[in-house]
């Protein structure tokens, strides 16, 4: 990769579960020369994030978007839903296009949303500061992804893009793989069809350890064959729905921290969406996204890690004292 300078000023907006612990690897590997311009609409998560990212550069709690906009050379945003991504971009007076000059800004909006929102911000930045740039770049990993620093990032850019090493320089600094889709709003189309498979292939291996182990097989011992099977997944081995199997993660802790199951609703819809958009047939998503919609509503799934859906399914989770 060609030699880049990292920008002096870097913006943030959007520290929950994701953003937070991206700003904290941010701030700790920028040199201390740097500084990071942030805003979050909570205050308590902007106080939050001021006290425990361990920062190594200078920090800038700044009132609004536009005002991190203003102050920063590149901006990555990181809300919600499409709305939030709206207001952040789209507010008057306050959202990071009502900034007076954008000229030659980088701005990388890493939200999982509608492919039509992320482009109607782009050719709202276009209109209004032509000389500025807006790529999607959504990421995935999950939280431990985050904290570890070993995200994927999903830019919509081709591969000839001039603003390429700049961009994975500084994503670089959260993430293992920096991965150019190909053009505006592809990035989104990526994660959106990742997230379509893995939490279908989740689903899929939280039924089926259910079966294997209502039929007295040890999944330890499952796990071990499927990994040098057809069935093999990412999901089976790094990140197994089954509390024990994949130790360190949500699963082994009680379903706590990671990715909340209500989020699956979205997700899933937005790809459910993207493939309508185009044409193209789906048989399995829309009962997937069902599936955890209704586990959602259990009071002992709620606000959990979407892996509870083995909890859903009358997984047994104390699976270990019985063998
Ligand atoms: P979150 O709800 O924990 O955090 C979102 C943050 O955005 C909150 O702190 C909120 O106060 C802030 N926010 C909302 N509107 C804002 C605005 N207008 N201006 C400034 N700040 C605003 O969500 P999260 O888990 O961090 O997810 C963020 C995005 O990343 C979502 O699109 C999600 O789908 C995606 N994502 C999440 C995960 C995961 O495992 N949590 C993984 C990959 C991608």
């Amino acid at each position: 990769m060609a030699l880049v300078t990292l920008p002096t000023d870097i913006g943030f907006v959007g520290l929950g579960n994701m953003g937070l612990p991206m700003f904290s690897n941010l701030t700790r590997k920028l040199p201390s020369s740097s500084t990071v311009h942030f805003y979050d609409v909570s205050s308590e998560t902007m106080e939050k994030s001021l006290k425990e990212s361990g920062a190594a550069c200078r920090l800038n709690p700044c009132s609004n978007a536009r005002e991190v906009a203003e102050k920063s050379d590149f901006l990555i945003s990181i809300v919600p839903e499409g709305q939030h991504v709206r207001a952040v971009y789209l507010t008057p007076e306050t959202g990071v296009l009502a900034a007076s000059d954008l000229s030659g800004k980088i701005l990388v909006d890493s939200s999982t949303i509608d492919t039509a929102t992320s482009l109607q911000v782009g050719e709202e930045t276009q209109k209004r500061h032509p000389k500025a740039f807006f790529y999607d770049g959504p990421v995935s990993g999950g939280v431990s992804g985050a904290a570890q620093g070993t995200l994927t990032i999903m830019l919509g850019c081709p591969t000839t893009d001039t603003h390429l090493p700049l961009l994975s320089a500084v994503f670089l600094l959260m993430a293992s793989n920096v991965v150019p889709c190909g053009g505006p709003s592809l990035g989104l189309t990526a994660k959106l069809c990742n997230n379509y498979l893995s939490l279908t292939i989740s689903l899929a291996n939280a039924e089926m350890y259910n079966m294997a182990i209502k039929s007295g097989m040890d999944p330890r011992l499952l796990q071990s064959i499927l990994k040098i099977s057809t069935g093999s997944s990412r999901n089976n081995e790094q990140q197994n729905p089954v509390p024990g199997l994949s130790p360190g993660t949500p699963a082994s802790k009680g379903y706590k921290g990671g990715f909340k199951i209500e989020y699956v609703k979205k997700d899933m819809g937005l790809a459910i969406e993207a493939a309508k958009r185009v044409g193209a047939k789906i048989c399995i998503g829309p009962s997937v996204r069902e599936s955890y919609m209704e586990a959602a509503e259990d009071p002992r799934c709620a606000g959990l890690d979407a892996k509870v859906v083995y909890r859903w399914l009358g997984g047994d989770e104390e699976w270990a004292e019985k063998l």
